[in-house]
């Protein structure tokens, strides 16, 4: 199959849903980001890199770097994680206070706002300075030693993270955090507003494809089953309150962010990066929503 040819058709097809969606605002640097890009990178367990549009303009992965952060996570701190945080759907919106109370500070998975403040305080305990670790991650799987948080977008998020901030200090409350709430917060917002282009991101998702061993480096980052567990927790909790629609459409692990960005993982074939700043009710991008769901239904490559 001509994957070049076809990522070139699926881009023109998508390019009409252009202002179906809005640029995310609820974080003001954000906002500034010119709507109408598209970029779109595959990167395959054979070594074949495709991509096309806006596929090597770096924009804000936000969400997406909770995959790469509960990956770390787990393979430090193993099951015992699991006693930390959920991995069931939540239904709610990513940002939701109100699943925590009746649930005793334990968030119900990793991807919600609250879950992966869990994650990173559980990784602060391991590595220290967990976006430190997850920088040299991505930068040694990218090859891009100039990877980097943007700090306007790091800043900005602080300024307006009051949500954030209530969520940490409410699951401290009920002792699920064990590092102060303002160390978490800004490690936190460090690992949301590190910038990457698609084809990064596709290069980077690479080992979710492959039992957990990068295909770059060489590296076991996590066992076989702990790559089908984050997989798995993508595919079901990846993409806020539409992962059953995202199942439906698209078929595969993908974890989105409101930057835009989604990416998605073939297990044993490849990952693919998809990114454009318009989101539709519940974050997710209309155009990598409609470009996925596109991909598998054309080349019958689901999970499914
Ligand atoms: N940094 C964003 C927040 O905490 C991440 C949101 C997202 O991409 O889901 O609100």
């Amino acid at each position: 199959m001509n994957l070049q040819a076809l990522i070139e058709d699926i881009q023109q097809q998508v390019l009409p849903f252009y202002d179906q969606g809005r640029v995310a605002d609820y974080i003001p640097a954000l906002a500034s980001v010119p709507p109408h890009q598209f970029g779109i990178a595959i990167h395959t367990l054979d070594g074949r890199e495709h991509a096309c549009g806006d596929a090597d303009t770096p924009f804000s992965i936000q969400s997406i770097s909770k995959a790469f952060m509960l990956a770390l996570t787990l393979q430090a701190d193993g099951e015992q994680l699991w006693r930390h945080v959920g991995k069931e759907p939540s239904g709610n919106p990513f940002n939701s206070l109100v699943q925590l109370e009746y649930e005793h500070g334990i968030p119900r998975n990793p991807f919600i706002n609250a879950g992966a403040l869990v994650v990173t305080d559980r990784a602060i305990g391991h590595f220290g300075d967990a976006h430190a670790r997850l920088l040299a991650w991505l930068r040694e799987e990218t090859g891009n030693a100039g990877l980097m948080a943007d700090q306007a977008i790091a800043a900005s998020e602080r300024a307006h993270g009051d949500r954030n901030a209530a969520l940490a200090h409410f699951m401290k409350s009920y002792g699920n955090l064990g590092h102060p709430v303002e160390t978490v917060l800004d490690q936190y917002f460090h690992n949301c507003s590190i910038a990457m282009s698609c084809r990064e991101l596709a290069r980077a998702g690479l080992f979710l494809a492959n039992h957990g061993l990068s295909p770059q480096t060489g590296t076991q980052y996590l066992s076989r089953s702990q790559a089908k567990q984050v997989n798995a927790v993508m595919l079901t909790c990846g993409t806020y309150d539409a992962a059953g629609e995202f199942a439906y459409r698209v078929g595969l692990p993908v974890k989105s962010g409101v930057g835009g960005g989604l990416l998605a993982v073939i297990p044993g074939k490849m990952a693919i990066a998809a990114w454009s700043p318009q989101l539709d009710a519940r974050g997710n991008s209309v155009l990598g929503l409609e470009a996925l769901d596109r991909f598998t239904t054309r080349t019958g490559l689901s999970i499914f």
